[in-house]
């Protein structure tokens, strides 16, 4: 086959003959090779991916090498990996220009298993396909993944700054042994030669491996080439073809945007990386850009996106933060990388450390992962929190989209709960917009006051009208109104901020402590007492209802309102839980009354409508919290019944 463009690729003429030897694998690689073959079966498509990550570290190594020696470079200054393959030879060739391997290099590294992990590996394995199958997932197979699609792999190389003649070809069938000689080759580097199985054809085709390198290598910053073809109209009625041209093209985009220094990128490269990333056409509202070193390294680059996707809500799904190692793709939406409740995040991580076979199962429990998602969780938070100083305007609308959410926070990430704290705002009973921080609220406390106040409810209005506020609002004290479906829950883990413990205003007894004088705690004690026979009657009226009913002086304007235990679930929450079709305790609220109120002094002088005095006051009750009396119809029989 002579195609233009094949004899600059054409093998360096070989002086034959040249101490050819004939080496064993190290008894491990052949269990190893044999290993690979049969457990990644089901992916060949991965050895590509291997195989230029190896072409890509040699690039590294050279470039790396010739900062101190740059005669290295020889005078091929551009490093690149050629992939190349021949249908009539049934070859595919995976070619680079990096630092190559010197004969013994080839022999141990090619041969033995040298790699602490892959030794670590081999001593772990049971013999037991499933079980070994995962157990690959957590260390590179590298090199010998080729032998997943080829019986025969040739390794041609000559190591930068060795004379021509100290070539080495090393061969093999990945059975038992394999073959060295020394050869003559003028390019630096190493070309690999598959010889592809009979059923591995799929990979002598321009358009499956361009395939490939896009899913896989995209980001590999080196240039991948690949012969350039073109369509050629056929001749005397024979069918068009693709047919090679004397050309090469880059066929990955060769461009890992997070590999690059900060200052040499633009905002708009940002933007622009976050679009392609997240599929999202409005730009984010920030993002972090580190590299990170110490016992695990690796880049991150986090992206907030500036709207939320329809499925915010939805625990299931994964955050958007695809994972690279050493900038080869491995997988997207890696969700150990991140907590869930910073799953609106996008980006990119790229670890060193990790192997190239990562699974999913494998990160879950992996150390360095553990330590990667913890330091992406502070680089988020420190976003936030930079939002929150710096940035008003994006704060809020940062927090209008993801502050519900991040509350999810409170109960998941206990080591940053109070940072998490510190960055949650609400209304108030003093502030109509969601802007209140907890600090905030502590500086205005009035002297005397003892804990933060907080009502959560289906609605910030219905929060804002409830009955049990009226004695804050009669103080002056603030309470904070919360409506996020997730405010109980999350508020549940947050007993105290700062040092002062949080209170629901509709949970247990009122104390206001301090802020009650010994006048008005007597003059409660005394209406508790004259009112008890009272209390008695409507606890028996309604002892199906009420756990209790008792004089409170919580209550102003209105003649009763519902409290739960201290400690117990929120009437609003069991309703809610009621509502998604989950189990929820049935709640029996306290009732309680005011004894000042005209309505309840009706009711202590009502003999004949006494019933129906106490079942309206506790329906009542329940509608101004935004609840729904059990029997309807009944609440307006006797609503009725008292009018007429
Ligand atoms: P890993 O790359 O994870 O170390 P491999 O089995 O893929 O393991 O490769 C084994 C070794 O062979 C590499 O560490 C490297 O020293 C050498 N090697 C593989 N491919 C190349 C290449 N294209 N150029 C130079 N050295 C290579």
């Amino acid at each position: 086959m002579t195609q233009p463009g094949l004899e600059t690729r054409a093998l360096a003429p070989i002086s034959a003959g040249m101490t050819s030897q004939t080496h064993s694998f190290q008894a491990e690689v052949a269990q190893l090779l044999k290993l690979v073959t049969h457990s990644l079966y089901s992916n060949p498509d991965i050895f590509l991916r291997e195989l230029i990550s190896n072409a890509s570290d040699a690039c590294d190594k050279l470039r790396f090498e010739s900062l101190h020696d740059a005669a290295l470079l020889e005078d091929a200054p551009e490093l690149q990996v050629r992939l190349d393959f021949d249908k009539d030879a049934r070859t595919l060739s995976i070619t680079d220009n990096g630092i190559g391997l010197a004969r013994q290099e080839a022999i141990d590294n090619l041969g033995t298993i040298a790699k602490s992990g892959t030794r670590e590996f081999m001593s772990r394995l049971t013999g037991d396909q499933k079980n070994d199958a995962q157990l690959i997932g957590q260390f590179g197979v590298g090199f010998y993944s080729g032998f997943i699609v080829a019986d025969r792999i040739t390794v041609e190389s000559r190591r930068a700054g060795l004379p021509a003649e100290q070539g080495v070809r090393w061969s093999s069938q990945g059975s038992g042994d394999f073959e060295v000689e020394d050869i003559t080759r003028t390019e630096r580097g190493t070309r690999v030669t598959l010889h592809l199985k009979e059923d591995a054809g799929d990979y002598l085709g321009a358009w499956k491996l361009k395939g490939i390198i896009s899913k896989y290598s995209d980001h590999i910053s080196l240039p991948i080439l690949m012969p350039k073809e073109e369509w050629k109209e056929g001749e005397n009625d024979q069918p068009g073809q693709m047919v090679r041209t004397d050309e090469w093209e880059t066929v990955n985009k060769a461009s890992a945007l997070w590999s690059r220094a900060k200052k040499d990128i633009s905002q708009e490269e940002y933007d622009e990386f976050y679009k392609q990333l997240s599929y999202d056409q409005t730009a984010p509202l920030a993002h972090t850009h580190n590299r990170v070193e110490g016992a695990t390294e690796y880049t991150q680059l986090l992206y907030i996106p500036a709207k939320a996707p329809m499925d915010l809500y939805n625990r299931e799904k994964a955050p958007g933060v695809k994972l690279y190692v050493k900038r080869v793709f491995i997988m997207d939406e890696a969700e150990a990388l991140l907590p869930v409740y910073l799953r609106f995040v996008k980006g990119v991580v790229d670890s060193s450390d990790l192997p190239l076979n990562v699974s999913r199962e494998i990160l879950q429990e992996s150390r360095a992962v553990k330590a990667i998602r913890e330091g992406n969780t502070r680089r988020v938070l420190s976003m936030i929190e930079e939002l929150a100083t710096n940035d008003a305007e994006k704060f809020k609308a940062f927090y209008a989209e993801f502050g519900a959410v991040l509350k999810e926070g409170l109960g998941e990430d206990f080591a940053n709960r109070e940072r998490l704290a510190k960055l949650l705002r609400f209304a108030s009973s003093t502030t109509d917009t969601v802007s209140v921080a907890l600090a905030d609220y502590k500086a205005r406390m009035k002297e005397g006051q003892e804990a933060i106040y907080y009502i959560t409810a289906d609605t910030q209005a219905a929060a804002k009208n409830s009955p049990q506020l009226e004695i804050f609002r009669k103080k002056g004290i603030e309470v904070l109104l919360m409506s996020d479906r997730v405010d109980e829950w999350a508020l549940s883990f947050l007993n105290e901020f700062d040092g002062t413990p949080l209170q629901s205003v509709a949970k247990g007894a009122i104390d206001l402590g301090k802020l009650q004088d010994e006048e008005e705690k007597k003059a409660a004690e005394q209406a508790q007492e004259q009112f008890k026979p009272v209390l008695e009657r409507i606890k028996e009226a309604l002892k199906d209802k009420a756990a209790d009913v008792r004089a409170t002086t919580r209550l102003v304007d209105s003649p009763a309102c519902l409290v739960v235990q201290d400690g117990g679930m929120s009437m609003q929450l069991a309703r809610m839980l009621k509502a998604a079709g989950q189990a929820a305790p049935s709640v029996k609220p306290i009732l309680e009354i005011n004894a000042e109120h005209a309505l309840v002094k009706k009711l202590e002088a009502a003999d004949a409508h006494f019933d129906d005095y106490a079942h309206i006051l506790f329906d009542q009750a329940l509608l101004a919290e935004g609840g729904l009396p059990e029997d309807p119809a009944a609440y307006v029989r006797r609503v009725n019944a008292l009018l007429a």
